[in-house]
């Protein structure tokens, strides 16, 4: 590590015997160039330390080395400020580094513009802007945080305000992240830095106590240290390391204020670490270590076979020391070599063994996690609900382990219920969730999980699905996420029921039937125009209201030759309709001088029997006595209605269906019936049934019920004519 007093010549020096030392010379050469492009553009720039800007990004290229990434990260790395703070643009990195260099210095540039301290509203977007840029290339992250962990270590040269806000938005938002990402020394390190500037006096309190008992602490762990290794050397381990450590000083800090206790009480202040080569030494390690001395009962874990969502893996025991008449508890932490340098570089463990050693499979975990967060960002936009849960999500790094009924295990965040438990499963499983045992007892769905509990879904197949209260119930944002995506494929489902019920209607109203308009013709115009999928999605769009019912109505109806050409007559035929005034011919028993309307559904004429409606604002509606709508009305409107016996002649529009087989040139003789009958025609609308047979509708101008009758008669004895009667409802 640098400190920020050294001069920059020995900054830069480190940095270029570093890699003269790490990469290849044709490797360390392209490295080279950046720093000279980097160097020259910052060239009169420094920091606020004083010091030449040069030494930032070659520091920051410098963690980078150390954590063992590959050239375009160091390069993009030493070049991360240029684009932003100098000359130098995205075209000239292009040219001459490649589009991986400028791409990776343009990701750490755009994530440099968002600020994480502004308002809650827009915290959401620039969280999501995050994810992407990780999912795009998780270097860029890589890249961020090792910028971000310089410019923490030299944060004593900004204001107090500035330090404050930086270290702020490091706590929150990037020491999480690091952790999430398993790079545990830059989170350490991040979040020791956080402390000393967001709550000194704590920060100093801790320092001072661990430095005063450093000796007496350093005593016994090294008597502990001496003792397991003669314990070690009989167990025939081929290589093996042990050390201890002082714990960050961050964690302590939290176990203080979480367990309410202070330092002195805080008994796990160090830790030794076993590292071997193995995980079968592993074991052996800590068999000989609980052979020798007492475990601590309920401090066992075993990250091995279950490893941390981070990837974390490591056994991790605590142990009883008999030290000058005093027990000490000791914690020991057994590990792997390669699983130490998971454990401190997480994701970049893998630029590690760039020589094709590593399986990409923890890679693909963690990006897994990136992309899973985007996912359900998805259903969250835009609400403050996924902000907070995605930081729960990064932040808890507090796991439990529970139980399948097979004996597999599913990790969950701590505080995670039976319902998450049953999402975490499957969306399938929780949809169908019914209950939930928990070692074998039923338990409400928002029992607290603990582990080692086996947890069992009960399902039913027939289950209508999760109810709204499920969303408070569910505490992890994959659980939440997979609820809403439920409400809103069934939300679909019914906006597709409403829109085709109202496509049907309307097209019954204009006299089309709905078979016959919705061809899968037209319905691909309407796709076409609309840039829909298809007819659900076009139901769905109507009974959402996204698209006009009469928008799509038109394009159905021109789409559909057969049916517009007949609209097309229908329209010639109705502006030659006569105007009648028939008020009058209707007497409404009691009441008068109210406006009367006769209903479209049954078309009423003289000699029917009718009976009135009051409707609501507009007057009474007559209705023949037999039209099925009148059953469904509100008997107390129902009012009682006769025909007036006037003289003068008004005429009535009647609706006849004539159902023919489709022969010859049977419309020409319905039209020559009725014309015989001398009764006006104001509209006909023809088509063809399921049968095949032709359907007419006309509407013909009548005086009265006994020439609608005369007129059904002669249509019957036309030999084609199967039937012919009065439309009602
Ligand atoms: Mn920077």
């Amino acid at each position: 590590m640098y400190s920020e007093k050294e001069s920059a010549e020995v900054t830069v020096n480190n940095f270029l015997t570093k890699i003269k030392h790490y990469y290849h010379p044709t490797e360390e050469a392209a490295i080279l160039e950046a720093f000279s492009v980097a160097k020259n553009a910052h060239e009169g720039q420094f920091r606020a330390s004083g010091r030449p800007y040069i030494t930032h990004p070659t520091i920051v290229a410098d963690i980078l080395v150390d954590m063992g990434f590959d050239v375009p990260t160091i390069c993009a790395a030493l070049l991360h400020d240029t684009v932003e703070d100098t000359n130098v643009t995205d075209a000239d990195l292009r040219t001459k580094f490649g589009d991986e260099i400028a791409d990776l210095v343009a990701g750490v540039t755009k994530l440099d513009k968002i600020q994480f301290h502004n308002k809650e509203e827009e915290q959401t977007e620039n969280m999501r802007k995050m994810f992407f840029a990780m999912a795009k290339d998780i270097r860029v992250m890589m890249i961020k945080l090792a910028d971000r962990l310089h410019n923490m270590r030299s944060l004593m040269y900004l204001s107090e305000e500035k330090q404050q806000v930086i270290a702020k938005e490091t706590l929150d938002i990037f020491a999480p992240i690091a952790g999430r990402l398993g790079i545990s020394s830059v989170k350490s390190e991040l979040e020791d830095l956080c402390l000393k500037y967001l709550d000194r006096k704590a920060y100093d309190e801790i320092a001072q106590g661990i430095a005063m008992k450093k000796a007496e602490r350093e005593t016994i762990v090294e008597n502990f240290i001496f003792q397991l290794k003669d314990k070690l050397k009989e167990s025939n381990l081929a290589n093996f390391d042990v050390y201890w450590r002082t714990k960050h000083f961050y964690s302590i800090y939290k176990k203080m204020k979480k367990q309410n206790k202070t330092l002195e009480q805080v008994y796990d202040l160090t830790a030794v670490r076993v590292i071997v080569e193995t995980i079968k030494d592993c074991y052996a390690v800590l068999g000989s270590i609980h052979d020798k001395w007492k475990p601590m009962p309920g401090r066992f874990k075993d990250y091995i076979a279950v490893p941390k969502r981070n990837m974390y893996q490591s056994l991790h025991t605590t142990v009883f020391l008999d030290y000058q008449s005093h027990r000490y508890p000791i914690e020991v932490q057994i590990r792997t070599y390669e699983m130490h340098k998971i454990a401190e570089y997480g994701v970049a463990a893998h630029w590690k063994y760039k020589e094709g050693v590593t399986t990409k499979t923890e890679m693909d975990e963690t990006l897994g996690w990136v992309k899973e967060v985007l996912s359900y960002d998805k259903d969250f936009r835009d609400s403050k609900e996924f902000l907070n849960l995605i930081r729960k999500d990064i932040s808890n790094t507090n796991e439990v382990y529970v139980f399948t009924p097979n004996g597999d295990v599913k990790i969950l965040a701590a505080g995670s219920n039976a319902l998450d438990f049953a999402y975490a499963v499957h969306s399938e499983v929780g949809n169908k969730c019914v209950g939930t045992k928990v070692n074998n007892k039923i338990v409400p769905l928002d029992t607290v999980l603990s582990t080692g509990d086996t947890v069992e879904v009960m399902t039913n197949p027939n289950a209508k699905g999760p109810s709204r209260d499920w969303l408070k119930i569910v505490t992890t944002p994959s659980a939440k996420a997979k609820i809403r995506q439920f409400f809103k494929r069934e939300l679909k489902d019914e906006y597709i029921r409403t829109g085709k019920s109202m496509v049907e209607r309307d097209a019954k109203h204009r006299g089309i039937s709905p078979s016959e308009l919705v061809t899968p013709e037209a319905v691909a115009a309407v796709c076409e125009r609309y840039m829909l999928a298809n007819a659900d999605e076009m139901y769905a769009a109507v009974g959402y209201g996204s698209l006009s019912l009469t928008q799509v109505m038109l394009k159905l109806i021109t789409a559909n030759k057969h049916v517009s050409d007949a609209i097309k007559a229908q329209q010639v035929v109705r502006s030659r309709k006569p105007v009648n005034s028939k008020e009058k011919s209707v007497i409404i028993k009691g009441v008068e001088g109210l406006l009367v309307r006769f209903s479209r559904c049954c078309s009423p004429v003289p000699g029917d029997e009718i009976v009135g409606y009051i409707s609501r604002g507009r007057g009474v509606c007559v209705h023949r006595a037999d039209c099925p709508a009148v059953k469904n009305m509100e008997k107390e409107r129902l009012i009682k209605a006769e025909w007036a016996n006037t003289s003068e002649q008004t005429t009535f529009s009647a609706s006849i269906e004539i159902i023919s087989e489709d022969k010859g040139d049977i419309f020409a003789e319905i039209t020559r019936a009725i014309a015989n009958e001398g009764l006006p025609m104001t509209a006909i609308n023809a088509r063809k049934d399921k049968k095949g047979n032709a359907v007419a509708n006309v509407t013909v101008e009548i005086s009265n019920h006994d020439q609608a009758n005369q007129l059904i008669t002669k249509l019957k004895s036309i030999p084609a004519v199967i039937n012919a009667y009065r439309v009602n409802g």
